[in-house]
């Protein structure tokens, strides 16, 4: 997405060479009008797809998914909740997921009661790095039971192991930029 790709090059900072700060349009302030562009081109990408509910992690997931839902006749959106401590709860699906930004472990739950087997679910995130966040919701969905028709990221920092493995493994993971090298003041993306 030309005007995404143009949108981190201008407003992006990156921190060290692992971290992109994209904090003026989706991490802290929302520029509403450009997520709602990306909710549109995520339409475009998965408009094939019989999506009944989307799927992100609190909280920058949220914004995305939301403007995601409205082209996919604004099926519920569902974003598992960060807990610091394994959930002991037999009424949610629950799993382990590693933070990159902040280097800790936390777990994500969804209630049993929003995911169902019957259920044809788009994943929806931020960013792609290692996989953990995107792992963690396909295991969710696995312990569900639903099927999960893809899984679109805002940016993918493709130099990382994340997206390579995740498609490995068979799922149709789709980023809208995908970025094959940053330094602090250079921004270079895949093709
Ligand atoms: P992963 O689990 O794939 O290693 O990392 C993805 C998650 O970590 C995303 O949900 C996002 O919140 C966070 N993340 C990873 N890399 C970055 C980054 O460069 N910038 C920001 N703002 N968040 C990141």
């Amino acid at each position: 997405m030309k005007s995404l790709e143009e949108k981190i090059v201008k407003e992006g900072r990156v921190l060290n060479d692992n971290v992109l700060k994209i904090d003026g349009f989706l991490n802290h302030q929302i520029d509403v009008k450009f997520i709602e562009e990306i909710g549109k081109e995520f339409k475009r990408i998965f408009k094939d797809e019989k999506v009944t509910k989307i799927l992100t992690v609190e909280a920058s997931g949220i914004s995305i998914a939301y403007e995601t839902s409205k082209h996919f006749d604004y099926v519920p959106v569902i974003f598992a909740k960060k807990t610091p401590a394994n959930n002991q709860d037999v009424s949610v699906y629950t799993t382990e997921v590693y933070s990159y930004t902040r280097e800790k472990i936390y777990f994500i739950t969804v209630a049993k009661e929003y995911l169902k087997k019957e259920d044809n679910v788009l994943i929806i995130d931020d960013f792609l790095a290692n996989g953990s966040a995107l792992n963690g919701m396909l295991e969710v969905c696995k312990q569900a039971g639903c099927n999960v028709v893809g899984c679109g990221v805002v940016v993918e920092k493709a130099f990382q192991s994340g997206g390579k493995e995740i498609r490995e493994k068979g799922h149709n993971v789709v980023a809208l930029a995908r970025i094959k090298t940053m330094s602090k003041d250079k921004i270079e993306f895949v093709d």
